[in-house]
């Protein structure tokens, strides 16, 4: 395309002169050109040939009359097309490449957030939604709970059935965890082999049947390692934050892995909350 625009921009400007704008679509091929996914030594060329054949038709025009003398109407008719057609290419790639850039600023972001292996949202991510829950409830005036889940024993596993099945264990709890989860909770990979959940809740025993729910879920669910059918469980530090509790998300994730903690010192496997009612 650029090279055909080129040649045809060349040979206008020689039959017709430089009054009829024909000149212009060279400006416009040097930006194009600027914009392509060529290597950058023949952009150089490309944007050098662009100026250099109009450096050339300046210099021939200022010393030859054109070969077809158009008539003024039509060579301002072909004037103002030729604006009208360079002004609509320049805003058409200008537009593209503001869709491109957006559409990868997107993809980036979305990467950025995304725990690679099993495709939740990373720690990063969670950062983010505790900002957009801030915003949008004023995370100090609302009741919240956090659970923080984590396998037991999960470096037998490793040790047993290698690291590779330790990761297909990793994605397989991540997407039992996904599918159990109600739309308004916001499930994450917090590091490791542990998974945090955040739940805008306002009874404490609704906790109690969906944190007990979750464990019963994932000790009752074969995962496939190798063919073979696995059993594991984990341990859950589920943190109730009463409404009129003050106190910062960072501390609300500390107490719930000091609950996490508590249950893994009572024999893994269970629940500990922070409120026993
Ligand atoms: P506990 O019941 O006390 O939690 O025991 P554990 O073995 O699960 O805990 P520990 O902290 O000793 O070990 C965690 C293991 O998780 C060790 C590490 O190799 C494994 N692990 C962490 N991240 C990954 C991962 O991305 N892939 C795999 N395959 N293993 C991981
Ligand atoms: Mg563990
Ligand atoms: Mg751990």
């Amino acid at each position: 395309f650029i090279g055909f625009i080129t040649l045809q921009t060349f040979v206008e400007t020689m039959l017709f002169g430089m009054s009829a704008g024909f000149v212009y679509y060279y400006f416009n091929m040097a930006g194009l050109i600027i914009y392509t996914n060529w290597k950058s030594h023949q952009k150089v060329i490309g944007v050098s040939v662009e100026i250099s054949l109009f450096i050339i038709v300046t210099i021939y025009a200022f010393f030859y009359e054109p070969s077809v003398i158009l008539s003024d109407p039509l060579r301002l008719f072909f004037l103002i097309l030729n604006l009208l057609f360079n002004i609509v290419g320049v805003s058409n790639s200008a537009l593209y490449y503001v869709r491109i850039a957006n559409e990868a600023q997107l993809k980036l972001s979305k990467l950025a957030l995304a725990d690679h292996l099993t495709g939740l949202p990373n720690r990063t991510a969670i950062a983010q939604y505790f900002d957009q829950l801030d915003m949008d409830l004023d995370w100090h005036k609302r009741s919240i709970a956090i659970l923080m889940i984590d396998i037991d024993h999960f470096k037998d596993m490793n040790d047993t059935y290698g690291h590779l099945a330790g990761d297909r264990i990793l994605q397989q709890l991540g997407s039992l965890l996904n599918s159990n989860k109600r739309d308004i909770d916001f499930l994450a990979r917090y590091g490791g082999e542990e998974f945090i959940i955040l739940i805008p809740i306002d009874e404490m025993y609704k906790l109690k049947e969906i944190a007990e729910g979750y464990r019963f879920k994932v000790a009752s669910m074969p995962f496939d390692v190798a063919g073979q059918h696995v059993k594991l469980t984990v341990s859950i530090g589920a943190y109730f934050k009463p409404y009129d509790h003050i106190m910062s998300q960072q501390e609300a994730i500390e107490n719930a892995d000091k609950l996490l903690y508590l249950a893994k010192q009572n024999g893994r496997n269970q629940v500990c909350f922070n409120d026993k009612g």
